[in-house]
């Protein structure tokens, strides 16, 4: 595969990934699609979606197996990997992964927004031993365990409402929330603070406040916000002042045969139905691309 040329090289296997795919396969291209963790992106968080045209009510794990179905039956390519770097000034374009290199004549870029992190010590070494930033994807792993939700909006309280029936006890640590509803469940306990230390070696263990309050808690889940997953693009297309990328209206963006669709680019709404129309167009784009690409190189042989 490492030998091969791409038509287009896709990064990033949620909607927006996807359906550029499916595009480029119906004009019989050779299409990648490199994602680091497993096809469906956000939609993999999805309890319920109600505004995806043609189904009233889908969970996002069906919802992301259609699309995934969709895009292998019709000849899509995957690759389960983390693309690290890119280089795209020549007109084949390199995405490197952490021990490959693939060939493109085109590449899209659609690797979302991903979850802020803390910044603290530990938290990238505990992430999946305690640490978590989807309490929906892992929340089952602390059945009857005493878990903590850092949030600094109301989609923690949501969280934590949501881990409550399953965990023992659930810190709400929220130094922005007064206090709980009236109604909440009796197993969540507010701390209107925010954490200093994360502690643990094998596995998460205890947390500790800016109170100095120490908490023993078996899971940590994380929700401060999303930010474009982007940093690997900086300084070779153009993004604006929070990462986003920056393209015109076919997707292109400001180096030649590099397109961005979905949440990573800088676009007006942030759902799955524009994610699949910005991949849509994309994948088109990118097709003219492989044309002249192909054209150029015939009249050099
Ligand atoms: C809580 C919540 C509720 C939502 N509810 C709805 C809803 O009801 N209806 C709706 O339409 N939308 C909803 N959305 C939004 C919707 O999920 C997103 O708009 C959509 O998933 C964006 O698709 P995308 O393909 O652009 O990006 P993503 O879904 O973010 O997919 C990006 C993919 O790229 C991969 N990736 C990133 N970096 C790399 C890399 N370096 N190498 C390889 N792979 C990489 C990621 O692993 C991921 O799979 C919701 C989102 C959230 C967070």
């Amino acid at each position: 595969m490492e030998n091969e040329i791409f038509d287009c090289i896709i990064i990033g296997g949620g909607p927006a990934g996807m359906t550029a795919g499916i595009y480029l396969r119906k004009a019989n291209k050779k299409v990648l699609v490199i994602e680091k963790y497993m096809a469906g992106g956000q939609m993999l968080e999805l309890e319920s979606i109600e505004n995806y045209p043609s189904f009233e009510k889908i969970d996002g794990m069906s919802l992301s197996n259609k699309m995934f179905n969709q895009s292998k039956n019709c000849g899509v390519e995957y690759v389960y990997n983390e693309v690290t770097a890119v280089d795209f000034e020549n007109d084949l374009k390199l995405v490197y992964c952490k021990d490959k290199v693939f060939k493109g004549k085109s590449v899209i870029i659609s690797t979302g927004i991903s979850s802020k992190k803390l910044g603290l010590n530990r938290e990238k070494e505990l992430f999946g031993k305690g640490i978590s930033y989807c309490a929906i994807c892992d929340g089952n792993f602390f059945r009857n365990k005493i878990c903590a939700v850092a949030s600094n909006n109301l989609t923690g309280l949501k969280d934590a409402i949501y881990l409550s029936n399953l965990c023992q006890k659930v810190y709400l640590i929220d130094s922005k929330v007064d206090v709980l509803p009236s109604n909440c469940p009796e197993n969540i306990e507010l701390k209107k603070y925010q954490i200093k230390e994360i502690l643990g070696e094998e596995c998460l263990e205890k947390l500790i406040l800016n109170t100095d309050e120490e908490l023993v808690v078996n899971g940590l889940f994380i929700n401060i916000g999303k930010s474009p997953t982007s940093s690997i693009f900086e300084g070779k297309i153009e993004l604006d002042d929070r990462g986003y990328i920056i393209t015109n209206d076919s997707m292109e963006t400001t180096k030649n045969g590099i397109f961005a669709c979905g949440d990573v680019r800088k676009n007006n709404l942030k759902q799955i139905v524009t994610a699949c129309s910005e991949g849509a167009l994309a994948g088109v784009s990118a097709l003219k691309v492989c044309v002249k690409y192909d054209l150029k190189n015939k009249n050099m042989h």
